[in-house]
This record gives structure tokens, C-alpha cells and sequence, in this order.
């Protein structure tokens, strides 16, 4: 503890830049043949017995369980940051004006009366609301019920819940990662500009494909 180095045969260092998600640090820990008293390890919910057996603790439902919830906030946080994109983008749309086109005007034209442009931005704007939407049925109609029926030792709901989360995290996670890179490019170069906001939005929703459940295996 004087020096704060790690102890011979253990090695303990930062995983390196990632391409978002940088309010997190993930690291990584290695032992070589190194021992460590058993009550130093980190066993929340598991044990190692004195003869080398391995214990578990809690109810492995239960685990799962927190599994389930963390997909269901990947869904509150798909919504929320398409929502987020949508403001910007939506902002920058009935601002930026492109070409003088309507007969009779030398006004330019806003982004917004542009069909194209409203066909990238409404499924968006939508899409945000219906996940958000969706989420909170989740969580008020099933969630809410499953926790009190687990205080007593009832898992029914989880099957549902599992398949529920399991697939919306997924359609969730790419529906936010391609609308937001959608809504990006529909700021033009102001979209490429860290200082928008969305870039880094994308950035953040980048690892949900990836977390909680590869989105291949999830759908
Ligand atoms: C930003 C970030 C934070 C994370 N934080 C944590 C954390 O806090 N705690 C934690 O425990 N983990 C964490 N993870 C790890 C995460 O759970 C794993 O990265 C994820 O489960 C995928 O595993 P992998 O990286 O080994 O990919 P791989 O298993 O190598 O998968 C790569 C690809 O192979 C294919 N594939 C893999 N398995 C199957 C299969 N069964 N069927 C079909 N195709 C398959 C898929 O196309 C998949 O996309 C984090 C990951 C990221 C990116």
C-alpha cells in the first residue's frame, strides 16, 4: 500500500480509448500465481468452500433478474437519446434554409419544408416516443408486478420479461444507433461537428448492441 504498485504477478491497467461510453473507465485485472485469502474474494453472490467447491449464494433468478432491468434501461436510454438527437437535428432544420425554390419567393426554403428531409426526421422523432412508450408499459405492467410477486418467491413473469427486454434492447440499441447517425447527417457539417451534441449521442448509444447481450443473440 506504500507505493501503490501491484504485487508481483498481478497486472492491473486501463482497457484503452473506446469510441464512446468514456464516462465509464473499463479495466482489467489479471492474477498469476498469486494467492489470495478466500474471504478476499469478490464474492458477493458466490462462494469458494475451504475444500474448492463452488457456491452460489443468492437465487440465480434473482441475478437474473437485474439482467432484465438493465435491458430495460438500455431501452430508456435508446429513447431518450434519439429524443435528444431529434431536438438538435429538428432545430437545425427549421433554421438552415437551402435554395430559393418556390415560385414567386426569394425567400430559401427551410430543411423542414423539404419531404426528404422530414422523412428522415419524423420515423425518428417517432421512434423515440414509441421506445420510451414501450419501456414504460414494461416497466409499470410487468416489472413493477414481477418484483412484488419475487418478494413472495413467485418468477413467473420473468419468462416474459426476459423475451420482452431481450428483444426490444436489441430493436431498441439499433434503432438509436442508425437514427441518430440519420439525424446526424441530416445537420450536414454542423453534424460532423462534435460541438452539435449528436455525434457524441452516437457515440454512447454505440456499445448498446453490444452490452447486456450481443443484439445478434438478443433478437
Ligand atoms: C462499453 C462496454 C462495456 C461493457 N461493460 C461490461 C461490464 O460492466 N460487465 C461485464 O461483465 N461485461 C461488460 N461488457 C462486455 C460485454 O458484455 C461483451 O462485450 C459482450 O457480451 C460481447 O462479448 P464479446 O465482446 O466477447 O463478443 P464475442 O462473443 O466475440 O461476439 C462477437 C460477435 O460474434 C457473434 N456471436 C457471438 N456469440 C454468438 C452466438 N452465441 N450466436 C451467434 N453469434 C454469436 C456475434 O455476431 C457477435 O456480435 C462491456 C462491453 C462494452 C462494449
Amino acid at each position: 500500500m506504500e507505493s501503490h504498485r501491484a504485487m508481483p504477478g498481478i497486472e492491473v491497467g486501463d482497457l484503452g480509448e473506446k469510441i464512446g461510453y468514456s464516462s465509464v473507465d473499463n479495466g482489467f485485472l489479471s492474477f498469476e500465481h498469486y494467492r489470495i485469502p478466500r474471504k478476499a474474494l469478490l464474492a458477493r453472490f458466490m462462494s469458494i468452500t475451504k475444500t474448492g467447491d463452488f457456491k452460489m449464494k443468492a437465487n440465480p433468478k434473482i441475478i437474473y433478474q437485474i439482467m432484465v432491468q438493465t435491458r430495460l434501461m438500455i431501452m430508456f436510454g435508446a429513447a431518450l437519446n434519439l429524443s435528444r438527437a431529434s431536438v438538435v437535428a429538428t432545430r437545425y432544420a427549421v433554421c438552415r434554409r437551402q435554395f430559393a425554390n418556390v415560385k414567386g419567393s426569394t425567400e430559401e426554403r427551410k430543411l423542414i419544408d423539404y419531404q426528404t428531409h422530414m422523412d428522415i426526421l419524423a420515423p425518428n422523432i417517432a421512434a423515440g416516443l414509441c421506445l420510451n412508450m414501450a419501456a414504460r408499459e414494461i416497466n409499470e405492467k410487468i416489472v413493477k408486478k414481477s418484483n412484488k410477486m419475487i418478494m413472495e418467491d413467485d418468477y413467473k413473469l420473468l419468462d416474459v420479461l426476459h423475451h420482452f427486454t431481450s428483444g426490444l434492447k436489441a430493436l431498441g440499441g439499433e434503432m438509436a444507433y442508425n437514427g441518430l447517425d440519420e439525424m446526424r447527417q441530416a445537420c450536414g457539417g454542423a453534424g460532423f461537428l462534435t460541438a452539435s451534441g449528436i455525434a457524441s449521442l452516437w457515440e454512447d448509444v454505440a456499445p448498446y448492441a453490444t452490452y447486456e447481450g450481443v443484439n445478434v443473440v438478443m433478437f
